[in-house]
């Protein structure tokens, strides 16, 4: 391990300088603990397209786009055009602005479970919004939501996002359990913990906990633990239980919009009651929505009596929307077309370095994002992902991929943008030869 953090440490020199210095104003130097890195984060200067260079001046291929959120990378031309033309009209007022119109049309366009929709300006706003919905629509105060997916930050969303399994009862029946201290034993009360991809058991622990449950919130992507796609019929069926038993289905595609046209659940074929859109919606910029079927999204007019309120200085405010509607605009069909291509070239690439160097491990992921594993074990659930992770190992793979140039997600997580070719992905392909070429200690397949 010293060697590819010492490697590190000698070529971001600036990078230490400046987390030494950040560190006497910023609580533990980073105001967001994803981007924390030992011995200190990157710290990066300026990007354009699929590169960033760092505070040293060092060129990489960035292939974790702002945790997926830049799908057209950085400073892309026609984003940063929308963004000047607005900025030079202002960027957020206490009114309401055409922009946020033009979004909010192409974004229904897109989705045709979406019949109605509010911006918001994180994805941890758009969940809580919605769950907040589900629980005002049918007047139950718990939420359902899987073991290992991510919703954000507020407290309801940070419960048995990583439990240590260990004490996080059985597989079958997983407890609730706080990611975080501050989150309260009411939150936990209020909350149900379902194991992904086991239809058996969710619609039991749904069934037993029908009369409390408002709805079911899931990742279809399973993105933050590894990116493991949900099951077609397992969503079907998800879909079928929830409105047997008036839950609402709340599909959090914050990351899976980016798999085609019309996200996740566009490809798979299923239509929930709402959904949470973020990152690539924004353009760059600070951007959500939460949508969906009429008679919930209903609750938050101000003419009705008693509505749910939705405050927020920056909903919607011009300078996303302008730059929102510019990054729609670019994704066109043969754009997604092009993604899928590149992301599936990529996962079998990878799937062939595995190989050539007798390394246990396989790539998972969809259209664009992929996410890579060092275990040739079948991944289906948070549990299963866990169990078979080397911890050690992937921080050696993140920081000796950085060393070679490329930047990625701690947790092997990756994504293409529409500024790659064939060079970039190709220089990927080649990093992760010589890094794996370079990990002298055996695989835990062949201990
Ligand atoms: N849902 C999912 C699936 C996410 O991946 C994320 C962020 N990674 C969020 C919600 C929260 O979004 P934000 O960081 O904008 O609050």
């Amino acid at each position: 391990m010293a060697d590819v953090a010492e490697t590190y440490a000698e070529r971001t020199p600036e990078s230490a300088r400046l987390y030494r210095e950040a560190r006497e104003h910023i609580a533990g130097g980073v105001s967001r603990s994803t981007i924390h890195l030992q011995p200190h984060p990157l710290y990066v200067a300026r990007g354009t397209g699929a590169r960033v260079w760092d505070a040293d001046g060092t060129e990489r291929l960035d292939f974790l786009g702002n945790y997926t959120a830049l799908i057209h990378g950085h400073a892309h031309p026609a984003i940063s055009g929308a963004i000047e033309r607005q900025l030079a009209r202002g960027t957020a007022f206490a009114a309401a602005t055409e922009e946020e119109i033009a979004l909010a049309r192409e974004l229904r366009e897109r989705l045709p479970s979406v019949e109605l929709l509010h911006f918001a300006n994180s994805g941890t706003e758009a969940t809580l919004f919605a769950m907040r919905l589900a629980r005002a629509h049918t007047g139950r105060p718990a939420i359902a939501r899987f073991e290992g997916h991510y919703h954000g930050s507020h407290d309801a969303a940070e419960v048995s996002v990583a439990p240590d399994p260990g004490v996080a009862g059985p597989d079958d029946a997983p407890l609730p359990v706080a990611d975080s201290p501050g989150i309260t034993e009411a939150v936990l009360a209020d909350t149900v913990v379902l194991p992904f991809n086991d239809a058996a058991a969710t619609a039991a622990i749904l069934r037993r906990n029908r009369h409390r449950l408002a709805g079911v919130i899931v990742d279809p992507l399973m993105s933050s633990s590894g990116l493991v796609p949900a099951r077609p019929e397992f969503l079907q069926e998800l879909r079928r239980l929830t409105e047997e038993l008036g839950m609402v289905l709340i599909f959090d595609e914050v990351i899976s919009f980016r798999v085609g046209r019309s996200g996740l659940q566009g490809r798979y074929g299923v239509r929930p009651d709402l959904t949470t859109l973020g990152k690539i919606i924004g353009g760059g910029l600070p951007v959500a929505a939460f949508g969906g079927r009429r008679d919930l999204m209903e609750l938050l007019d101000p003419e009705r009596d008693r509505p749910v309120p939705h405050g927020g200085t920056y909903n919607a405010h011009a300078l996303g929307m302008a730059a929102g509607m510019a990054a729609m605009r670019e994704l066109t069909p043969d754009v997604f077309d092009r993604l899928e291509r590149q992301g599936e070239w990529l996962r079998n690439q990878l799937a062939e370095v595995f190989a050539d160097h007798r390394v246990a491990g396989q790539t998972t992921g969809l259209g664009s994002l992929f996410n890579v594993h060092f275990t040739d074990a079948e991944l289906t659930d948070y549990r299963s992902v866990r169990r078979a992770a080397s911890p050690a190992l992937e921080r050696r793979f993140l920081l000796g991929m950085l060393n070679e140039g490329v930047l990625m997600a701690g947790r092997g997580l990756g994504a293409v943008c529409t500024p790659m070719g064939d060079g970039e992905l190709r220089a990927f392909v080649a990093a992760a030869d010589r890094v794996l070429a370079a990990l002298d200690t055996p695989t835990p397949a062949h201990r």
